[in-house]
């Protein structure tokens, strides 16, 4: 029984895939600034982090979505070559002797010498790098080994203080939702990022130039920023945790949404979900200052955590924040270790701990959780 039954999960997948792969016309569209087109024909947004000093001359973070002339610099969305893939250092990650829990792969795919090959800094970013998957692994279970690309390169304009920058590398479309590959492997028991011929599901790119604190405790000295805080952030919009909404016409960047677009609701005391309303409505849902995550899962979490409340509050201020808005949770509900690691800014306050909420909203998006790191999350 159980034989079959992961026969037509499997060839159901597979059709989906087939389906979707022989239609990539239905994703043409117009050009759009400040996306990444995947290998798929997907527009994404790309998250970055980036430094930014106040008048009292304090640092704190800021999550941004990158412009095109930044993308461009960074060569985000350059496939990584087989050949480059096979020759790479590699690392992998995994909860040790937790078979049901997920496993990472890494790929260093700096040149030797450069980065995290760097013969200096290179041990110490590797830790920290793996140190930060670990804290997803702890969490997230996984059948489908997801792979990371990461490498280091300087932004090319000079002046930009961006810390790090991650995406998903492609998506899938299940049933008529976009899904990262990193999930949809998870959801399909079925390894779609190589199904489509990528070699990575999630792509992150960090900046040599800050002066990082590679505690791998997520701690980070006054004035440094924490590369373990940050990463986990930043692979949290690699794994999905990330919209599709377009400000400026209250359209979706592709045909169809994202996992995350399908939970954002307007209010919180009934279901009014953004994807039900039209395009001019959704423009103003997106300045509302009313907007919430209302998955069930996500409900659960909103109701244990240290700021209770009947769904998990994102941030939506007027005027719209590109990157900020929509794919972050609450600035000034959760600026708290305890349930801030998806807000859009950070005060420095850096834990290597994936709060309840984030949680709640993964599982609502598809993600099985280990349940015992969720109770020792409400517990925190
Ligand atoms: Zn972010």
């Amino acid at each position: 029984m159980t034989v079959y039954r992961r026969f037509t999960i499997s060839l159901a997948a597979a059709c989906a895939l087939v389906l979707w792969l022989g239609s990539p016309a239905g994703l043409a569209r117009a050009p759009q600034a400040g996306v990444h087109l995947t290998p798929s024909g997907y527009r994404v947004p790309v998250y970055g982090m980036s430094r930014v000093k106040a008048a009292d001359g304090s640092f704190s973070n800021e999550c941004v979505r990158l412009n095109d002339p930044q993308i461009e610099s960074l060569r985000f969305g350059r496939s990584v070559s087989r050949a480059m893939a096979r020759w790479s250092p590699q690392a992998t990650v995994q909860a040790v002797g937790d078979p049901v829990k997920a496993t990472f792969k890494i790929l260093y795919t700096d040149a030797a010498g450069a980065g995290f090959n760097d013969a200096r800094d290179g041990a110490a970013r590797k830790r920290a790098l793996e140190a930060s998957v670990a804290a997803w692994s702890k969490v997230l279970q996984g059948t489908v080994e997801i792979v990371i690309q990461a490498r280091m390169e300087a932004p090319k304009d000079g002046k930009s203080q961006m810390l790090a920058s991650a995406g998903p590398v492609d998506l899938v479309g299940l049933e008529n939702i976009g899904v990262a590959t990193a999930l949809a492997s998870q959801m399909l028991d079925l390894d779609v990022r190589n199904e489509l011929g990528n070699e990575a599901d999630i792509e992150i790119v960090f900046s040599p130039d800050i002066d990082w604190d590679y505690s791998v405790n997520g701690a980070a000295a006054r004035d440094r920023a924490s590369f373990v805080y940050v990463t986990i952030h930043e692979i949290a919009h690699g794994l999905g945790f990330i919209d599709s909404f377009v400000s400026e016409t209250g359209e979706l960047l592709n045909p169809i949404p994202f996992s995350y677009d399908v939970f954002v609701n307007r209010g919180s005391g009934r279901a009014n979900k953004v994807t039900d309303h039209a395009a001019e409505e959704r423009k103003r849902d997106l300045i509302s200052r009313d907007l919430f995550f209302s998955g069930p899962k996500s409900i659960e979490a909103s109701k244990k955590s240290i700021r209770p409340g009947p769904m998990v509050k994102l941030y939506a201020p007027d005027p719209y924040e590109s990157g900020s808005s929509i794919a972050h949770v609450d600035q000034e509900t959760y600026s708290d270790f305890k349930t801030g690691l998806m807000t859009p800014r950070d005060f420095g306050s850096g834990t290597d701990k994936i709060d309840i909420l984030t949680l709640g909203i993964m599982a609502d998006m598809g993600y099985k959780l280990v349940a015992e790191a969720v109770t020792a999350r409400v517990k925190q």
